[in-house]
């Protein structure tokens, strides 16, 4: 199952968040869109707290976190108050919370100045953000740099993608997950459905994988390209180093047949 994150969009609608040279409510949304899309090239799967110019309360967003169930959250901000540089807000408990704000922190350290990872606590002593405090799961509040630093505001304009990069490399860190690979072996060959002769030798080539050890998967019975010979085909490419798209074609095929004649030398 692929890991899930929720992604808090800090402030929106009438609620515009801090404001001098940028908006934060509108940064906080293009940079969360481009945590998603990163996340998304890891296979890891995301749910943000609004995709548009709305007032979100934070109640309805602690809700929304909890009933997502997600393995981490991360709540996206931008700063003010006459500082300059990215900070990120662990809880007070530590535990995974403290490791996401680090491993996030190192890797934004890479391409901005960091003023490091922080707790911020109640009278109580708990943690005093809402979305760390009351989310289930381990959760950090990351403030991306100052709206009112102008040398800060010019880097987010420019660079928040970058931050967001760097956001989700630390998630992916984490949750250890890596990039799956991008090469694709073969575009056109066997995939699903498919039932020829080729198919049936195909079949045969992976059955011959399996019995000599070089394949763990199986396949159905019928003379198909079936969910077991998907998965065989998966099973190779991802062995290999491709991606998993479920085509066996013409180099498919000599790799096996390669991998195949090396194993009963
Ligand atoms: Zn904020």
């Amino acid at each position: 199952m692929a890991k899930k994150v929720f992604i808090g969009v800090g402030h929106g609608g009438s609620d515009g968040g801090a404001a001098k040279y940028i908006v934060e409510k509108e940064y906080t949304l293009k940079t969360a869109f481009a945590v998603a899309e990163y996340l998304s090239g890891y296979g890891i799967d995301y749910k943000l707290s609004r995709t548009q110019d709305v007032d979100t309360d934070m109640d309805s967003k602690v809700t929304m976190c909890n009933a997502y169930r997600p393995d981490l959250v991360v709540d996206i901000h931008f700063n003010a108050g006459g500082g300059s540089g990215f900070e990120v807000y662990r809880s007070v408990v530590g535990g995974v919370s403290k490791t996401l704000a680090e491993n996030i922190n190192s890797e934004v350290a890479k391409i901005f100045p960091s003023r490091g990872v922080k707790t911020r606590t109640l009278d109580s002593g708990s943690d005093y953000f809402a979305i760390i405090r009351e989310t289930s799961a381990p959760s950090v509040l990351l403030e991306g740099g100052f709206v009112d630093s102008k040398k800060d505001a010019d880097f987010i304009k420019e660079n928040y993608k970058k931050l967001a990069k760097a956001y989700a490399d630390g998630v992916a860190k984490t949750l250890g997950v890596n990039k799956p690979a991008v090469n694709v072996l073969d575009k056109d060959g066997y995939k699903e459905g498919d039932s020829t002769i080729g198919s049936l030798a195909l079949k045969e080539l992976l059955l011959i994988a399996k019995e000599i050890g070089i394949s763990t998967k199986g396949m159905n019975e019928n003379r198909t390209v079936g969910d077991g010979t998907l998965a065989a085909v998966n099973f190779l490419l991802g062995k290999w180093g491709y991606k998993q798209n479920g085509i066996a074609g013409e180099n498919f095929i000599k790799k096996l047949k390669a991998e195949i004649v090396r194993k009963v030398k």
